[in-house]
């Protein structure tokens, strides 16, 4: 997967630290601009692939990525297992 998405970030016009927060608060402002950001779906699918643990990336946390990517493994493997 490619960056080229990465030009349309609402997230250009913010200083990079914005986010890579230090706290929930700073997680929550980081996810405010995501949520009209029109590459955010990108952005998510390029953090997933590329296992990127830090900062929010396409309006999730850390944690939110890690559970999201929990479950999309536990569904490819009820997918594979019920095939
Ligand atoms: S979703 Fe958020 S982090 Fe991703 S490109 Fe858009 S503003 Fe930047």
């Amino acid at each position: 997967m490619g960056a080229e998405w990465m030009a349309d970030g609402k997230c250009r016009d913010y200083p990079a630290e914005v986010f890579f927060p230090r706290d929930g608060l700073g997680v929550l402002a980081a996810q405010r601009i995501c949520k009209s950001c029109p590459v955010a779906a990108q952005c998510l699918e390029y953090a997933l692939a590329q296992h990127i643990d830090h900062g929010v990336w396409g309006g999730c946390s850390e944690r939110e990525r890690r559970r999201l990517a929990r479950e999309r493994r536990r569904l490819r493997i009820l997918h594979r297992d019920a095939s």
